[in-house]
């Protein structure tokens, strides 16, 4: 066969440029090496719960588009993300607001918290952050590092926070409100029914062959294509010619049970002292508002990124930027292929993002 397009990868990047490109008349062949289709937000039903395979997504934006186009694949619920940090059995919300100023100093206004908040920051004395240690104090003063920023960064990083640079943190926001509302965009849902559905939704029509890898596929196949897509991991396609991108990665613990109703009451706890293991806790049955028999929880281990295992994020710092905007010169010049996605552009994309960096990926595709 001949394809215009041959997309590596069923992730949500290479589903949507699929679609695009298919709705403009080209022929495209999917390929993915996992046994499944929608990358990373691969949602899968257990026990009448739709459980996030690969941890929690809430999709959350501020693009009118974006929010139009993943309502015309999924029913989207009004689930708003607000999560709970547990510290030595104690609770506070999420992010950073009123709430938590509240249960952390017993201030009641905005202008007493800030006032706390300000003390401990001159307290500090921190004028020129030298480790994120300093940064977190000289932003959101010592009480709030202590317990809700060091022990969950120290898990994150697998590092001491004064042995991690300051601009992994660059901001962190106070909110001065009473509002747990995690995100700030204007829309926010889950798809009533998981994420799945909306990668069939936009595969429908196109042949997907599942279990397959790139290179070794280049090897078998007598198919041929214009142009590919690539969606996985830049530095593995160039076969790590200048060195390996780091990535942190994460190990998923899950765990059903069928006596329990309500776990924790919430679909994401984070706990952020050190001694515990795990960054967080969810139940997903709270992502659709309860729905399911017993409950799923899954306990989430930061863990380091070795070949082999996944890479979830990539560590967008001074060394690996320089690292990756080498590759992209060779992508450049590869001409018939495009590198698309997390893994392929080595970019921290939330799912709105990723929808708008393939819709414009597919809308320059067509123009040619
Ligand atoms: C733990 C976690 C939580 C997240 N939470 C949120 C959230 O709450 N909200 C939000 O908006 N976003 C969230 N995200 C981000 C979201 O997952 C991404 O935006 C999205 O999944 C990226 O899609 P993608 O297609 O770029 O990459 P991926 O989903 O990684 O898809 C790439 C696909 O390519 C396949 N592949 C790779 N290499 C090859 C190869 N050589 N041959 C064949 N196939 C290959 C992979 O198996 C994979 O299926 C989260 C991400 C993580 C890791």
């Amino acid at each position: 066969m001949k394809y215009d397009y041959l997309i590596v990868g069923a992730g949500l990047f290479g589903c949507v440029f699929s679609h695009e490109m298919k709705q403009a008349g080209k022929s495209c062949l999917v390929i993915e090496k996992r046994d499944h289709i929608a990358g990373n937000i691969y949602t899968k039903e257990q026990h009448g719960i739709q459980v996030h395979m690969y941890g929690a997504h809430i999709f959350h934006t501020s693009d009118r588009e974006v929010w139009d186009y993943v309502n015309a694949l999924a029913d989207f619920n009004n689930y708003i993300n607000s999560p709970v940090a547990v510290y030595k059995g104690e609770l506070y919300n999420l992010p950073f607001n009123m709430n938590t100023f509240h249960a952390l100093f017993g201030v009641n206004t905005p202008k007493e918290a800030k006032q706390v908040i300000a003390e401990q920051i001159k307290e500090a004395g921190v004028t020129n952050p030298q480790n994120l240690e300093q940064q977190a104090i000289s932003l959101a003063g010592t009480t709030v590092y202590e317990k809700l920023v060091k022990g969950y960064t120290e898990k994150q990083w697998g590092r001491d926070c004064r042995e991690l640079p300051p601009f992994i943190i660059k901001r962190l926001p106070l909110r001065y409100t009473y509002d747990n509302n995690y995100f700030n965009d204007r829309y926010q849902g889950i798809p009533v029914g998981g994420y799945t559905q909306i990668a069939e939704k936009l595969l429908a029509d196109i042949p997907v062959r599942l279990g397959t890898e790139y290179k070794a596929f280049l090897t078998e196949t007598e198919d041929t294509f214009d142009k590919v897509l690539y969606t996985g991991m830049i530095d593995e396609f160039f076969e790590y010619c200048y060195g390996q991108l780091e990535y942190r990665s994460l190990r998923f613990e899950s765990e059903y049970l069928p006596d329990e109703d309500n776990f924790q009451g919430n679909a994401v706890v984070n706990y952020t002292e050190r001694e515990v293991p795990y960054t967080r806790i969810i139940e997903h049955k709270h992502f659709e508002f309860g729905k399911g028999e017993g409950t799923v929880i899954t306990r989430e281990y930061p863990a380091a990124f070795t070949r082999g295992n996944e890479p979830y994020y990539p560590v967008n710092d001074e060394k690996n930027g320089a690292l990756y905007r080498k590759y992209e010169v060779l992508a450049k010049e590869q001409g018939n292929i495009l590198f698309g996605g997390r893994l392929g552009q080595y970019k921290y994309y939330d799912m709105d993002k990723v929808i708008r960096a393939a819709l414009d990926m597919a809308a320059a595709e067509k123009e040619r």
